[in-house]
């Protein structure tokens, strides 16, 4: 028999519910509709993301879900409101296109909710607050579904956010997440070994998006055990942009073409030292060797002796000569 659904749940599933139905069938969610729209989300996407809209009014929601029986102290507990000084309840999340989270069952936990306005004094996306049953170190947006595509896809996809997330699932890429807009944490890491050893990290083009790629290798690379691949998007696009901007198989190419972690630091290096200036040169083979020490394939590793002593202009004798004494010195 299945278990029975948490009854904190049930307030998070009313409230998605609710929202989708004021993006789709009201006067108010017209403002949402169009904005959806404006961001390329078809009718399909919304209903299949169950994506919904907070309209500008701090009682809506709270009006809806007492008529639904839901008591004052599920409704405190739900993190959907804010709580004035005198205990009054005002809706948390307004004018804002909701993307409903759920665990890695399925249930729906909490939201995050996007501005439409361009308007930067406003944050970009707000959350659910931490609740009993929401832990943000621990989602993963779209885990359930991603979990059962990295069978047949053979790998999951991590990106920055959800849009990013939406447009891979356009592109035919069902085994996409997203971790939630704070950087990847060790429990994420953890949850991701369970279903898939294979990941590709496609994070945003731009500088941020780039470091957190590093950060994210990084913490794989802790972890141990994992195949890793890298996608750096080009001009700086994110996902979502990119796949606006050159179509979904263009898109899919690039997942196909994701390159080795090592692939990844050379090129990041290549772009930060100017190589036809001779100390610069030695400092790129530098750090370009610490990143071959660190690899215990010797084909992967001669690979890219290789491609240094190419880059460098020097012979790849004198690479490997400069790997054995940094494993020595390592030891
Ligand atoms: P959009 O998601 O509308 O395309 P974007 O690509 O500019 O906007 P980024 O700044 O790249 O968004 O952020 C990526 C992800 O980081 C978001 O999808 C969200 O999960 C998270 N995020 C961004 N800003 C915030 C914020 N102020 N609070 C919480 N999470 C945020
Ligand atoms: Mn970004
Ligand atoms: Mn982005
Ligand atoms: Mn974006």
């Amino acid at each position: 028999p299945a278990r029975p659904v948490n009854p904190l749940v049930k307030i998070q599933e009313a409230a998605a519910e609710f929202y989708h139905q004021v993006l789709l069938t009201t006067k108010a969610g017209q403002r949402g509709l169009e904005y959806a729209k404006s961001r390329s989300l078809s009718p399909e996407i919304i209903k299949h993301f169950l994506i919904g809209y907070a309209p500008d009014n701090d009682s809506v929601l709270l009006t809806y879900l007492k008529g639904q029986g839901f008591k004052q102290e599920e409704l405190v507990q739900s993190g959907l409101f804010v709580q004035s000084q005198d205990g009054r309840l005002f809706d948390r999340f307004r004018d804002r296109l909701m993307f409903p989270l759920q665990d890695e069952n399925g249930h729906t936990i909490g939201f995050s909710g996007r501005r439409l306005s361009n308007d930067k004094t406003i944050a970009k996306y707000v959350n659910s607050p931490e609740t009993k049953l929401f832990t943000k170190s621990k989602v993963l947006f779209h885990f359930k579904e991603a979990k059962q595509a990295a069978r047949s896809e053979g790998h999951l996809v991590l990106y920055e956010g959800y849009m990013d997330v939406i447009a891979a699932y356009k592109a035919g890429i069902h085994a996409g997440i997203a971790s939630m807009g704070t950087s990847l944490t060790d429990e994420q890491v953890y949850l991701l070994k369970r279903v898939s050893r294979n990941i590709i990290i496609n994070y945003d083009g731009d500088d941020a998006g780039q470091h957190a790629s590093e950060r994210a290798i990084r913490l794989f690379k802790q972890a141990g055990g994992f195949n890793l691949g890298v996608v750096s998007l080009p001009e700086k696009l994110d996902p979502d942009e990119y796949v606006k901007k050159y179509g979904i198989e263009k898109y899919q190419a690039q997942i196909r073409g994701a390159q080795t972690t090592t692939d990844f630091f050379l090129k990041q290096l290549e772009k930060k030292y100017n190589l036809t200036n001779d100390r610069e040169k030695l400092a790129f083979v530098d750090e370009a060797v610490n990143q071959l020490a660190q690899l215990t394939n010797p084909v992967e590793q001669d690979m890219y002796v290789e491609r240094v002593a190419k880059l460098a202009g020097v012979t790849p004798q004198s690479i490997k000569a400069n790997l054995s004494r940094k494993r020595r010195q390592q030891r």
